[in-house]
């Protein structure tokens, strides 16, 4: 089996296997081939993973934050030496093309650790002054972080979430997806070579009820969950039971608003890059492009023609463009949403079927016309290259449109009047904005939904708020006054 690692799971500094735990496959979709065969985590290895945690953290958390940043800035030095071959086995993952892995994965994963650990010595406290008396505040570490990953870019999720919290002093217990296990095994290996002592960073493996046995552990402080809304309403519910902390990265259906005025090839370019990147696994995508009607025949003219021209196939071929969704389910249901919007009276522009590659789990780059706001397609998360296209005439209607949804996570807008486009963001119900741009995710910049969408934010300054906790510290200056 070509990526077959050491073993499942990773504890205390080295690799852990335990066959008692069921085993599963991951499969390559670009061929349907097993390229590796895991087992998933017993409660004595969730309970193994946990105490090694909690051992580490103590000192972990004694450390300067400039000695803790260093051995991160190492490890994101680590991850870019290796990127093609942390790009390769990404690629063999989620069949996420090359092209995209060389630039988008290990990559941002990299930039995070780098981020989180020149900003760890600058997170201080405060002195709030009381004339006599003073007080001071401290920034603790939460203790134990529970990280829980999708399958859609799964090494840049666990980087995204042990950086901050390894850079501020906790230690980590990563799940990776079951869907898409390999790479978090290998930034566990790299951070332990770049010095992180052992326990800090684990990862275990399985499915849903083994991060459900880690959201329920009293020993875990803070649990951080990328996912769908589903899951994120059960995870979050659990977490509050214990009183843990939380930030919920969940499922958008964002909209992506395009007026007259705009320049339309690069409008037309971000609608396919926000609909057909990582053949649309990515959870900010804006699936509902709202076109006003005095462009939307030269938009959707433009949007077929470049549409039809992205070349699937191979995703180790670096030409390649698009590869396959991430399983066979994940192609059978993004199919019947296909099938679903033809049977409610949306108007296929282009693609709509399942691609002829051997084995592979490929569906065309798909766009949907004349979509209305009750249909099915408008409404739920596809996570496929299934791209909606809606019609409008006004800026209040099509405000009014965009946020009636439950989903908060992203939005953008396209126009060359700059008063407008700021108008709009600020009336739009979304965690992140674009203006004139779409799906830039930088790690200088806060990410995090609105509404169902999550809670919590990601990346940038806004992170330390949830990877830390605030103690107050009364210092009296004189003698203490007693009524008795
Ligand atoms: P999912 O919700 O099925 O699973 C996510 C993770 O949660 C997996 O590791 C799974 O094993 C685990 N899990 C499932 N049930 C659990 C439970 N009861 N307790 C604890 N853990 C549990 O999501 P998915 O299909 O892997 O990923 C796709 C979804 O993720 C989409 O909705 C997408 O929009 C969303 N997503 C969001 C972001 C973001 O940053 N907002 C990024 C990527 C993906």
């Amino acid at each position: 089996m070509r990526a077959q690692p050491r073993a499942s799971h990773f504890i205390d500094g080295a690799p852990v296997e335990d066959r008692e735990g069921a085993a599963f496959d991951v499969i390559y979709p670009a061929t349907g081939e097993v390229i590796a065969r895991l087992h998933e985590a017993t409660p004595a290895i969730v309970g193994r993973a946990l105490a090694s945690a909690e051992r580490a953290q103590r000192g972990w958390a004694r450390l300067r934050p400039v000695e803790r940043g260093r051995i991160l800035r190492r490890a994101a030095d680590i991850l870019r030496e290796r990127n093609r071959d942390l790009s390769v086995l990404e690629t063999l993952d989620t069949g996420k093309p090359l092209q995209e892995t060389l630039v988008a994965d290990a990559a941002s994963g990299a930039d995070a650790l780098e981020y989180f650990a020149g900003l760890a010595p600058a997170v201080t406290g405060e002195t709030v002054p009381l004339g006599r008396d003073f007080v001071y505040t401290l920034r603790e570490p939460l203790g134990v972080c529970v990280g829980i990953g999708a399958w859609n870019y799964p090494i840049q999720i666990a980087c995204w979430k042990a950086a901050p919290a390894l850079a501020l002093g906790n230690a980590m217990v990563f799940k990776p997806s079951e869907t898409t296990p390999l790479s978090a095994l290998k930034l566990a290996e790299i951070l332990h070579e770049a010095g992180l002592p052992a326990g800090l960073f684990n990862v275990v493996q399985g499915r849903g009820a083994v991060g459900a046995s880690l959201v329920g552990d009293p020993r875990v402080a803070k649990v951080s969950l990328t996912g769908s809304v589903p899951t994120g309403r059960r995870v979050y519910a659990m977490a509050a039971e214990g009183m843990r902390y939380a930030t919920m990265e969940l499922g958008g259906k964002s909209p992506l608003i395009v007026f007259d005025d705009a320049d339309l090839d690069s409008a037309v370019g971000a609608a396919m890059l926000g609909n057909f990147y990582s053949a649309g696994q990515v959870c900010s995508n804006g699936t509902r492009v709202f076109v006003h009607r005095a462009v939307k025949d030269a938009f959707l003219q433009r949007l077929k023609e470049r549409s039809e021209r992205i070349v699937l196939g191979d995703p180790l071929d670096e030409a390649t463009q698009m590869g396959p969704l991430v399983s066979a389910a994940q192609r059978d249901k993004v199919m019947g949403h296909i099938a679903r919007a033809r049977a409610e009276g949306a108007r296929l522009v282009t693609g709509g079927g399942r691609a002829g590659h051997e084995g592979g789990f490929f569906v065309h780059p798909t766009v949907f016309a004349d979509v209305t706001d009750g249909m099915t397609l408008a409404r739920e998360e596809v996570f496929g290259p299934v791209m909606a296209v809606f019609d409008f005439a006004t800026e209040d209607e099509v405000i009014a449109r965009a946020n009636a949804t439950e989903f908060g996570l992203a939005a953008g807008v396209f126009t060359a009047d700059l008063a407008r486009a700021h108008r709009i963001v600020a009336a739009l119900q979304a965690g992140t904005c674009w203006i004139n741009a779409y799906n830039l995710t930088p790690v200088e910049a806060p990410f995090g939904g609105a509404k169902m969408s999550g809670v919590g934010r990601e990346n940038s300054k806004a992170a330390v708020e949830h990877y830390t906790q605030v103690k107050s510290v009364y210092v009296g200056l004189g003698p203490v006054e007693a009524p008795y």
